[in-house]
């Protein structure tokens, strides 16, 4: 019940130390492994679990391991509000200190023109609200999902319950249909669970 077990690469269990974490939440302890294969999966987990880490390990670790042969935006991270992009932008921050992974921000509030030129850097990972998301998709050719490996909904029902419904769905559309996509909601109704079957194939659920 350690980091080790989980065959993460060094740079990452740095991270984990030099965050002082000494052992997975039972979030990450379920989801690790499995999002380490490469399936889709989804999570009931609410904030204070570790989620954040848990969806964020195996993904540095898949970009990690399958190197990009074109400069390309490789994860999107969806959340329901600026607040949370910020967080989860600064968590990912550290726990990819050691690696030359890069992340960016993109949401409401912000300037749109250094977020664009952030966005033709080609990041490896854009974490996102979803308005502003589409914003940039719509308005600039040299932007695209094309490359993406990993999709992430964040707090899935509120992104519903704030009605971001129709700018997920745009979103999911303009990804690869063969992606990985994790899901996590703190509570899972019928409207996260419509959204699951739209954008996730034979998930894992998995709760902690
Ligand atoms: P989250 O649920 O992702 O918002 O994380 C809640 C808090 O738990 C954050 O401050 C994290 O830095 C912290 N955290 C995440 N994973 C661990 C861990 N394995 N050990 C100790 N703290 C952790």
């Amino acid at each position: 019940n350690s980091f080790m077990e989980l065959n993460l690469s060094r740079p990452l269990l740095r991270a984990c130390e030099a965050l002082g974490y000494i052992k997975p939440t039972p979030i990450q302890a379920a989801v690790i492994p499995l999002a380490m294969t490469g399936r889709d999966i989804c999570g009931s987990a609410i904030t204070g679990s570790g989620k954040t880490a848990a969806f964020t390990l195996p993904t540095l670790e898949r970009l990690l391991f399958r190197p990009k042969r074109v400069p390309a935006i490789r994860v999107l991270i969806l959340t329901p509000t600026r607040e949370l992009a910020v967080q989860v932008h600064s968590m990912i921050e550290k726990l990819a200190q050691f690696t030359d992974i890069r992340c960016c921000l993109v949401v409401g509030g912000l300037s749109t023109k250094v977020q664009e030129a952030a966005l033709r850097s080609m990041p490896d990972i854009v974490v996102a609200t979803p308005g502003r998301m589409i914003d940039h998709l719509r308005n600039s050719l040299s932007v695209d999902l094309d490359d993406l490996a990993v999709l992430i909904l964040d707090e899935a029902d509120r992104l519903l319950e704030l009605g971001f419904n129709a700018e997920i769905q745009e979103l999911v559309r303009l990804c690869p249909s063969r992606r990985q996509t994790m899901l996590f909601s703190a509570t899972m109704t019928e409207e996260v669970d419509e959204l699951i079957k739209l954008s996730l194939t034979k998930p894992l659920r998995l709760s902690a």
